[in-house]
């Protein structure tokens, strides 16, 4: 198999580092999530063992390290579900990192699972080799096994704590993954102490189920994604339609969750449990954008099917975002093509007038473009699903995270808003109205209304 060498002259427009999620076994899953549309991205394979094979893993990551121009590399290995690799793929990926890493580059292994083929094995491997894994898991026992189930629907929490428990006898470092759908959705407080009180994670990632349909479609979608054995009939999920299938997670009710754990963790968990979302806010009043979902543009964050195909987003595996074989084109090329750039780009220049004029479009930057399926408050197509839970999120929690940001400034840690928010508490109480400016009182406020003005109220003396 030809293996194309970098480029001799640099493109213009190639990104100088990019976060590539690698598909060792493409969809293929040893479970069953009902809410899994990527299990049906099989389809685009038949009769494919799905499972790459050692020479696209050598051209994989020679050309991962050779394209990036930034000391740090991030090595993604995702899913499907990697574990199915078994334990010598990834020694012999860490080999070939070993031997193609330039002298400064720094890399991270990064390894998603579901955590029910974990054993000593996996984890003696992932602590030699400081993996950072992320272990997915939607809440106790009955939130989590609603949509979390295996092939013979039965749930899959208790194998999922077995692999938890053999990460913590190992000392890997993990983060929790969660996806917040209709049946966790009013349970954010719940959940978000779940994970830190009885898992004890330190990092915690919540992702919105949002699975599009169309009136031809959402039937068949509602059934779940399941292999055909089951005897439904496998679609091929595609970000199309403006539905929602009964699994997603409602607008609002992705607000309220996310301002549940934000009100619980502002109180005690600062500086000591990481939310990803509460972390890219708070960089984004420095005008820096860590998570492509909340950036200007994308398009740095391609997904590497098994068999060297790249496709411009992990949400867009499907023909027509499929950039090219790096067996036949270089990473490099593929992602400074002007298909790839416009992808990123149109992030932006999509907007609707609602996104453009709203206050907390700094921070919000429309969310992603495959949510983008709703009609904004003057009737324009094209608007974020999503847009009312994350208006009433990033507005909410504005003064505060705007608290937070002055600590950084004064070169204090902005762990001491705690002690402010505490204190408010004591002086206002928990009946006050809330400082967000929505008229709701402050222990039953889920956002502002869309007219009131953020980021005003407390502030770091
Ligand atoms: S389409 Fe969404 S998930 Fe994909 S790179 Fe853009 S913002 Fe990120
Ligand atoms: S909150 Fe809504 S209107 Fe504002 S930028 Fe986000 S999606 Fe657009």
């Amino acid at each position: 198999m030809t293996s194309p060498a970098l480029p001799d002259r640099w493109p213009e427009e190639a990104p100088p580092r990019f976060h590539l999620l690698a598909k060792p076994s493409g969809s293929t899953c040893n479970i069953d999530c009902t809410y899994c549309f990527f299990l049906s991205k099989e389809a685009l394979y038949p009769n494919d063992k799905s499972r790459m094979s050692e020479a696209t893993l050598e051209t994989y990551l020679r050309q991962l390290l050779e394209s990036h121009r930034s000391p740090t590399v991030t090595v993604a290995w995702q899913g499907g579900e990697p574990t199915l690799m078994r334990v010598e793929f990834f020694r012999r990926a860490v080999e070939l990192v070993e031997q193609y890493r330039q002298p400064d580059q720094v890399v991270q292994h990064t390894f998603q699972t579901n955590g029910i083929l974990l054993d000593d094995e996996w984890c003696e491997f992932f602590k030699e080799h400081n993996f950072l894994v992320g272990l997915s898991c939607d809440g106790p026992r009955e939130l989590h096994d609603t949509y979390r189930r295996d092939r013979r629907t039965r749930g899959t929490f208790d194998k999922v704590m077995d692999g938890w428990r053999l990460l913590r006898q190992h000392d890997v470092d993990f983060n929790i993954l969660c996806t917040v759908n209709a049946a966790n959705q009013d349970h954010g407080r719940l959940v978000y102490s779940f994970f830190r009180d009885e898992l004890g994670a330190k990092w915690v990632q919540f992702i919105p189920i949002v699975e599009r349909a169309t009136p031809e479609t959402l039937a068949i979608a509602n059934q779940g994604w399941s292999a055909p054995e089951k005897g439904s009939k496998r679609l091929l999920y595609t970000q199309t339609g403006n539905l929602v299938t009964e699994r997603s997670v409602g607008s609002a009710q992705y607000g309220r969750f996310l301002i549940d754990v934000f009100e619980e963790w502002v109180r005690h968990d600062v500086g000591a449990v990481f939310v990803q979302l509460f972390d890219v806010t708070l960089e984004a009043f420095f005008g820096r954008h860590l998570l492509c979902i909340h950036a200007p543009t994308c398009g740095n964050g391609p997904s590497l099917e098994h068999n060297g195909d790249l496709y411009s987003c992990d949400h867009f595996v499907e023909p027509d975002y499929l950039l090219g074989n790096i067996h036949k084109t270089h990473m490099l090329t593929l992602l400074a093509t002007p298909q790839q750039r416009k992808f990123g780009m149109d992030k932006r220049d999509t907007l609707t007038r609602q996104c453009q004029d709203c206050k907390v479009r700094h921070l919000c930057n429309g969310g992603c473009p495959k949510d983008r399926f709703s009609t904004s408050r003057d009737g324009e197509e094209g608007h974020n699903y999503l847009c009312a839970g994350l208006e009433a999120f990033f507005m909410h929690t504005g003064p505060t995270f705007t608290v937070m940001a002055q600590l950084l400034q004064q070169g204090k840690p902005p762990s001491e808003v705690m002690a402010a928010v505490k204190a408010q508490d004591r002086e206002r109480g928990p009946y006050a109205p809330c400082p967000c400016g929505s008229g709701e009182k402050f222990r039953f406020c889920h956002g502002p209304k869309a007219s009131s003005s953020p980021f005003t109220g407390i502030s770091a003396s």
